[in-house]
């Protein structure tokens, strides 16, 4: 049988073999003692991409949003984000565990952003019933959409009205500028933090970036160390990462192109609603009875997705478009 077509996340990617001789040739040292050059060289590289000060290097994109809301926040204060928010619902609560601060979730709206009222209603006043209010988080993509940058400029100046601070979850900042057609810089200037993932669409085994300012990196490196996330050689990741920077971000495009693809290729299926995807996600609406039990079938004929009534399709670096045309035919033969 065919190697399987596997859209269950654009974290399946495999390193690519010049990847793997970027990470083979890395010049590495001990980063605990802020030695490897290769690490370093990718802080500052990201930093000044994106227009921060500085910039850590950690594990995932979970460490890099924990410390950031930790360098943000103290014990018992809280954030405003998203109820779809990754850091809300898919961190294993992370912030209220081991930051011990208080989450305070917001409806979002189905273009991914939330209400500007909302947020304003969500703010707490100065007043010892309250958590303080310190800080919103955002992400971009949210399930595959991109925020207008108009609505990342009105957001970000109502919360710095109120004094809080803004973090940008930016795990798929990349796929947002390539389809937005914006140097990435344009969606991060509006943040006091951004963490960004090399380990999704860019297509590298491990790696997040955290950028901010100087004295906030200072305050999430600590945190890292805390979060056990701090490497030894990680320049072997690090080349990876710059390696993923050079040649894997225009590329994001062509993903983009096999979601609209793969997203056309389903539209007239009786019983099934797919949206036009904005960038690499499609999201696959079935009926009670056509939905069950169709992953299962859909793995069976060598296509690999996840969901329930709601399949959501990935596209990434190792699907090609005649992956995507065997797979538009067994979901039309399956569906
Ligand atoms: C994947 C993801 C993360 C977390 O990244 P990990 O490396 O899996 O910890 C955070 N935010 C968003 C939006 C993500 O998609």
């Amino acid at each position: 049988m065919t190697q399987p077509i596997d859209l269950r996340s654009d974290t399946v990617t495999r390193p690519t073999a010049a990847m793997r001789a970027a990470i083979a040739a890395a010049e590495v040292g001990d980063d605990v003692f802020g030695d490897d050059p290769t690490v370093n060289a990718l802080q500052e590289r990201v930093a000044a991409m994106l227009g921060f000060e500085a910039a850590l290097f950690v594990t995932s994109g979970t460490q890099g949003n924990l410390s950031a809301l930790m360098a943000h926040c103290q014990r018992g204060e809280e954030f405003v984000v998203g109820q779809s928010a990754h850091i809300y619902r898919y961190e294993a609560g992370g912030s209220a565990v081991l930051g011990s601060l208080a989450p305070c979730p917001i409806q979002n709206r189905p273009d991914g952003t939330i209400a500007l009222e909302d947020i304003e209603a969500a703010i707490k006043p100065d007043d010892p019933h309250f958590a303080a209010t310190r800080l919103l988080c955002l992400e971009n993509t949210l399930g595959g959409k991109v925020l207008p940058l108009p609505y990342l400029e009105a957001a970000t100046a109502l919360a710095r009205r109120h004094g809080l601070a803004t973090h940008l979850d930016g795990a798929r900042l990349f796929n947002a500028a390539v389809k937005s057609g914006v140097a990435p810089r344009e969606i991060t200037k509006h943040f006091d933090s951004v963490s960004v993932c090399f380990s999704k669409g860019l297509g590298a085994p491990a790696g997040s970036m955290l950028c901010g300012r100087r004295d906030f990196i200072a305050r999430a490196h600590r945190v890292r160390k805390m979060l056990g996330g701090a490497l030894r050689q990680a320049g072997v990741l690090a080349a990876a990462a710059n390696h993923a920077l050079d040649h894997h971000v225009e590329r994001l495009a062509e993903d983009h192109a096999n979601a609209a693809r793969l997203a056309e290729g389903l539209r007239d299926l009786p019983g099934v609603r797919v949206e036009p995807p904005q960038t690499n996600m499609v999201f696959v609406e079935l009926s009670r009875e056509r939905a069950h039990g169709v992953v299962e079938r859909l793995r069976g004929r060598g296509l690999l997705c996840t969901g329930l009534y709601q399949l959501r399709l990935v596209t990434h670096l190792d699907v090609s478009r005649d992956d995507i045309e065997r797979a538009i035919t067994i979901l039309r033969e399956t569906l």
